[in-house]
C-alpha cells in the first residue's frame, strides 16, 4: 500500500482543505506565478538561460561554494552527485534509512556500478563517526574502494546539530573520503538550527537542495559544490536526460522562493508543534514532531477509519493502513486549515 492510496477526492472541483501527505504538494502562489511569467529565458543546455544561471550563481554564493547545477528532481541531483564523486567499483557509505539508500531505486549502483554501504543511523538522525570509521575499507583487492560519505539533514524532519555533522565529516576526511549532504530540506535544517547557510554547507564537498518541498516551487533541485565536480555533473545530467531548455521558468520560481519562502519555514515548524500538541491531547497514540513533520502512531492499528473520517472533512494524511502516519506542514496549510484538521482529529477521538 503506498502513501497515495485511497485518494479519490483530489480532483480540482473537490480539492482538500488540508493536504498533509508531504510538503511537495504545494501550489505556486500568485506572486510565484508572476515571477515565472516574467522570467527571462534562454536555452540552458547551451548555458544561456539567464534565470537558471542566476539561480545557480545565487545558491553557490549563499552556500559558499564555487558552482551549482539546476536539476529536475532531488533524486537526479543526488544521483548526479554520486556519479560525479565515484567511479565503478567504488563505494558510498550512507545511513541505512537515508533517502539515497532506500528511496532512489539504487540508481548509483544501477547506472554507476557504485556500491552502497549502509551504516546505522543514530536516534538523532545523524551517523556516528565510529560507524563511518568502521565501514571504511582497507586498501585490499578483495574490497570495494571507499570513496564518499553521504549524509542527510533534515532526516525524518530531525535537524541534526552542526557538531554532529562535522563529527561525521571529520571521520570521512580522516579516511580520505569526500562528503555529500542530501539537503532536500536544507532550509528547514538551517531554520531549526538557527545557523548560517554556509555553516551547514561548509563541512561538505557537495550539497543537494530541493526547491519543490518547503520552498514551494513546482519542480527542481540544485546541486552545489566545487567547479570541477559540477562540470562533471553537467555531463551526467545531460546523459540522464535532465538537460532542460527554457528551464528558467522553474528557476524564476526558485529565485522567488529564496527571497520569500525561506523565513516563513519557521511558521511551518510552529504549526507542526501545534498539531503535535493537539494530537497528544487526544491521548490516542504516540506522537513525535521535528521541524515541519509530525509522526503519529495510533493505538488502534487500523488507520483506515481515521483516514476516511479525515478525508470526509477534506484532510488528507500520509502513511499506510497500519503503523505511523506522517503529517507534513507546508506553506499551503494556514492557521484555518490547521484548525479544521485539529477539530476533525478531536471529533474522531472524542
Ligand atoms: C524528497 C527527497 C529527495 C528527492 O526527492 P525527489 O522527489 O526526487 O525530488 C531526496 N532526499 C530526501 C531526504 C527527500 O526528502
Amino acid at each position: 500500500m503506498n502513501q497515495y492510496a485511497g485518494l479519490t477526492r483530489l480532483d480540482r472541483g473537490n480539492a482538500p482543505v488540508c493536504d498533509l501527505r508531504s510538503d511537495t504538494v504545494t501550489q505556486p502562489d500568485e506572486a510565484m506565478r508572476q515571477a515565472m511569467y516574467a522570467a527571462e529565458l534562454g536555452d540552458d543546455v547551451y548555458g544561456d538561460d539567464p534565470s537558471v544561471n542566476r539561480l545557480e550563481a545565487t545558491l553557490a554564493e549563499r552556500l559558499g561554494k564555487e558552482a551549482a547545477l539546476f536539476l529536475p528532481t532531488g533524486t537526479q541531483s543526488n544521483l548526479v552527485a554520486l556519479l560525479s564523486h565515484c567511479q565503478r567499483g567504488e563505494e558510498i557509505i550512507v545511513g541505512s534509512d537515508y533517502h539515497v539508500y532506500v528511496y532512489e531505486a539504487a540508481g548509483a549502483s544501477v547506472l554507476g556500478g557504485i556500491a552502497l554501504c549502509p551504516v546505522p543511523v543514530a536516534a538523532d538522525g545523524g551517523v556516528d563517526a565510529g560507524a563511518i570509521a568502521a565501514a571504511v575499507k582497507p586498501d585490499d583487492s578483495h574490497m570495494a574502494i571507499s570513496r564518499l560519505v553521504s549524509l542527510e539533514n533534515t532526516h525524518n524532519g530531525q535537524a541534526i546539530p552542526l557538531a554532529r555533522m562535522t563529527e561525521a565529516t571529520d571521520a570521512a576526511r580522516q579516511a580520505g573520503l569526500a562528503t555529500h549532504l542530501d539537503g532536500a530540506r536544507f532550509f528547514n535544517a538551517i531554520t531549526a538550527l538557527g545557523c548560517a547557510e554556509t555553516d551547514l554547507a561548509a563541512p561538505f564537498d557537495t550539497i543537494s537542495i530541493c526547491l519543490s518541498k518547503g520552498l514551494g516551487t513546482p519542480a527542481g533541485s540544485v546541486l552545489v559544490g566545487p567547479a570541477d565536480l559540477i562540470a562533471r555533473g553537467r555531463r551526467w545530467r545531460k546523459m540522464l536526460g535532465g538537460g532542460m531548455r527554457q528551464s528558467g521558468v522553474l528557476a524564476a520560481a526558485a529565485l522567488h522562493a529564496l527571497d520569500h519562502n525561506v523565513t516563513r519555514l519557521a511558521d511551518d515548524h510552529a504549526r507542526a508543534t501545534q498539531l503535535a500538541g493537539a494530537l497528544s491531547d487526544c491521548g490516542a497514540g504516540h506522537v513525535t514532531q521535528a521541524t515541519n513533520m509530525v509522526f503519529f502512531t495510533p493505538e488502534d492499528p487500523d488507520n483506515t477509519k481515521l483516514r476516511s473520517h479525515l478525508a470526509d472533512q477534506g484532510v488528507v494524511i500520509g502513511g499506510g493502513d497500519t503503523g505511523a502516519i506522517r503529517m507534513v506542514l507546508h506553506k499551503d496549510v494556514d492557521d484555518l486549515a490547521l484548525e479544521r484538521t485539529v477539530s476533525a482529529l478531536r471529533g474522531f477521538y472524542a
